[in-house]
């Protein structure tokens, strides 16, 4: 089997009214899907995380850094390939805008490998521990007008009854407005959910140390990037603070920074992203990494029904730390914020129902990308 060509397709939608979090406002979402096509008739999707830059920037990257590199090449190799377009990265600093890149392209190979085989990509992966995950509801960015902790409380309850047994909110807006959120919320929902912050870096040392300590009576499950990832001896010094778990690893890029996490023990839960770190190739690598110095891994999920669908895949795949008759299963972060196209891309294919998500088990990746959602959010200009 030999790739023939690889198509790119950014796509933009914008949001219905804009929202924000502690780094931004979005007015819109976006992405780049990677379709790679065989001299079989065979084609696998990949996508490429975009945080509100722009997606044009990965298809630059994709079109004139890897094309070439690809075309002719058999989509087995997936290894060989992932450290050849690795390698060639190193001036661009192998990691950011590449890799994420790179991870397009790494998620569509897997697909064409699953569905060339006619099994899920887990199945390729070394099989499933679960054929379902426990989704925790992933807080929705803010809206102008919204008064907290009153709005979070609203939505904490709303989540419970849904039946989540897990909330993580959007927090970074001044110590003592973070701490009054924690504190209404954990007293509206009670003991029993897991209850979850994200900072999104917007803190200090000293002031996320101050939240930790401020929160200490209400249980905080983790306290997710208090501070920016490159400040690594940041989180060492805030982790065992509290009992509260410390969690990043969505802003990182492949297994030898990963190694360096492991390494400084500055994390409690680490959350790579299948469509930002390197796809299923390194991603497996990262796993065994984790396992290693065992260290929990929840993946971040953040983008479109093919992110989403990578990313179940690779949930599947993800072994708990340690293994146990009734172990600790890893989550999944089920992105609960307004996306115009992340569940009709794929025809609703993931869905929510009775506390969990099933993980889809047709090859490859499971779903069928609709290319008339595709056609209608291309960016032609
Ligand atoms: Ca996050």
């Amino acid at each position: 089997m030999k790739i023939v060509d690889i198509k790119t397709y950014p796509l933009c939608a914008m949001a219905k009214r804009p929202t924000y979090y502690s780094q931004d406002w979005i007015d819109r979402r976006m992405s780049l899907l990677v379709e790679i096509l065989t001299d079989e008739g065979i084609s696998g999707w990949g996508e490429g995380f975009c945080s509100g830059q722009h997606p044009k920037i990965l298809q630059a990257m994709v079109e004139h850094a890897f094309r070439e590199r690809l075309i002719g090449k058999n989509p087995f190799d997936n290894d060989v390939i992932y450290e050849t377009l690795y390698n060639t990265t190193r001036a661009y600093g192998q990691g950011g805008v590449a890799t994420i890149a790179i991870s397009a392209i790494d998620v569509a190979l897997w697909d064409i490998k699953g569905k060339a085989l006619g099994l899920p990509i887990y199945q390729l992966l070394g099989g499933t521990y679960r054929k379902q995950v426990t989704p925790y509801a992933s807080g929705p960015t803010r809206a102008p007008g919204e008064v907290y902790p009153q709005k979070a409380v609203e939505q904490a309850l709303s989540y419970v009854e849904k039946g989540f047994r897990g909330i993580k909110f959007k927090t970074g807006f001044g110590v003592k407005e973070d701490v009054a959120l924690i504190h209404a919320v954990r007293e509206a929902v009670g003991p029993e959910i897991r209850l979850m912050v994200d900072a999104n870096c917007a803190y200090d040392v000293a002031k996320a140390k101050r939240i930790l300590l401020d929160a200490q009576g209400d249980d905080l499950y983790w306290f997710e990037e208090p501070i920016s990832p490159e400040h690594r001896s940041g989180y060492a010094e805030l982790k065992n603070l509290t009992k509260t778990y410390l969690a990043a690893g969505e802003c990182e890029y492949s297994k030898i920074h990963y190694k360096d996490w492991l390494e400084a023990r500055a994390l409690d839960v680490l959350q790579p992203d299948l469509c930002v770190m390197g796809g299923f190739t390194e991603g497996k690598k990262v796993l065994a990494l984790a396992q290693a110095y065992m260290v929990q891994v929840v993946p971040h999920m953040w983008g479109t029904g093919v992110g989403l669908a990578a990313g179940l895949q690779f949930l599947a795949n993800i072994p708990p730390m340690p293994l146990a008759l009734f172990p600790d299963e890893p989550m999944m972060e089920y992105d609960l914020s307004d996306h115009p196209f992340r569940d009709d891309l794929i025809g609703w294919a993931v869905r929510y129902e009775d506390g969990v998500i099933k993980i889809p088990d047709g090859p490859g990746l499971g779903v069928q990308v609709d290319r008339s959602v595709v056609e209608r959010l291309l960016i032609r200009d």
